[in-house]
């Protein structure tokens, strides 16, 4: 089952949008059901989730090297 998720960016609007998003969890939020359709994902979505990784890891760096 294909699931939207939000990516965070402080480069758009809102900070934050949802990929590869679907209508129903942008108009009614994060509990409404995903409408996703599955299938391959695009070029896009895996950028958007390989920033996020990048994200995380940074941030896991910069808290183990403060900790
Ligand atoms: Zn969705």
């Amino acid at each position: 089952m294909s699931r939207c998720r939000w990516v965070y960016d402080k480069d758009v609007p809102g900070g934050k949008f949802l990929v590869p998003g679907c209508w129903n969890r942008t108009i009614y939020g994060d509990y409404a059901e995903c409408q996703c359709r599955e299938g391959p994902e695009t070029i896009g979505d895996q950028l958007a989730a390989l920033r996020k990784d990048v994200a995380d890891l940074q941030r896991a760096i910069r808290e183990g090297r403060n900790g």
